[in-house]
């Protein structure tokens, strides 16, 4: 039996998974954000809980919006504040006897489309967020990738390329991230990218949606801006595909929904890679919002 928590700011999802990774139970509490005790033993309650129900020992995993420190075993985080810098993992696994897998969420995001009935052949399955940020995880064999420091997969990280730059011309925004850096991918290719780049070229701020509407409608603005940001997406994609060559790739988080995404980026992102290179496939995330969970409970089905 393999457990997920999918640990947010606000609430924390539980699900069992059997061999067949069929889910069997869903239970959801509210995150106890300011006591880290009593987050320790809400989590470890559940699997109690579940261990008694099922007559198992179930495997752990946890999804959180945040990583571990490679070094130091402890929690970067800045949703769960209770959880910040503690070894929440090896704490977890000390107060219920067995090992523990955490992963951030994107991760779990990625492992757990990557484990969908379509998609569990492949090779290597890249997970991308277009969500309030812009994020992803990296699978390979049926595993997360998570590097030497666990930031493997941060693609929001990554500056602008250079042909990005050039498109966006001379009133190029030189955006602010809360990494501290300038020019991240997180600000751009985000919904909150998608408005912020609008209101940059045409003084008015609009909701994602609206814009999408506008440009249905024939506006020109959008129009113009929807065209400027399907390349924009195709040269990032491109980038990142040049650095991993995923075999697919997975698009989840609130701008996903899109479909002319699925339309534009074949016909773009190719321009952009080595000629030898073909574009991946393209697919819209199956299990949305069930996926921290999924993508946690997954942690544990190859070691
Ligand atoms: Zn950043």
């Amino acid at each position: 039996m393999f457990y997920g928590f999918d640990v947010g700011g606000t609430k924390i999802e539980f699900g069992a998974f059997n061999e067949k990774l069929e889910r069997v139970a869903t239970e959801r509490v509210p995150t106890p954000g300011d006591d880290y005790q009593l987050l320790l033993n809400t989590l470890a309650g559940l699997v109690d809980k579940y261990d008694a129900e099922f007559g198992v020992k179930g495997k752990v995993g946890l999804g959180l919006p945040g990583m571990e420190d490679a070094d130091h075993g402890t929690v970067l985080t800045v949703n769960i504040a209770c959880a910040k810098d503690k070894p929440l993992r090896t704490d977890l696994e000390a107060l219920i006897g067995r090992e523990v897998k955490l992963e951030n969420d994107a991760n779990c995001f990625a492992l757990s489309e990557a484990w969908d009935d379509e998609l569990k052949d492949e090779p290597s399955v890249m997970g991308l967020i277009l969500g309030t940020g812009f994020g992803g995880g990296l699978i390979y064999e049926g595993k997360v990738f998570s590097g030497r420091n666990n930031v493997a997969g941060e693609l929001g990280h990554m500056r602008l390329p250079i042909d990005a730059w050039f498109l966006l011309g001379e009133k190029a925004p030189l955006l602010d991230c809360g990494c501290g850096k300038k020019g991240c991918l997180d600000n751009y290719l985000s919904g909150r990218g998608f408005e912020l780049l609008y209101a940059h070229y045409y003084g008015e701020k609009k909701k994602a949606i609206d814009i999408i509407q506008a440009r249905e409608q024939g506006d020109a603005n959008a129009v113009e801006h929807v065209e400027r940001f399907m390349e924009l997406l195709a040269i990032c994609f491109a980038n990142i595909f040049t650095g991993n060559d995923p075999h697919v790739v997975t698009l989840g988080g609130g701008l996903s929904n899109y479909d002319l995404i699925y339309e534009e980026m074949p016909k773009r992102v190719p321009k952009y890679l080595m000629s030898v290179a073909k574009c991946p496939r393209i697919l819209k995330a199956k299990h949305g919002d069930s996926g921290g969970v999924r993508g946690a409970a997954f942690l544990n089905i190859k070691d």
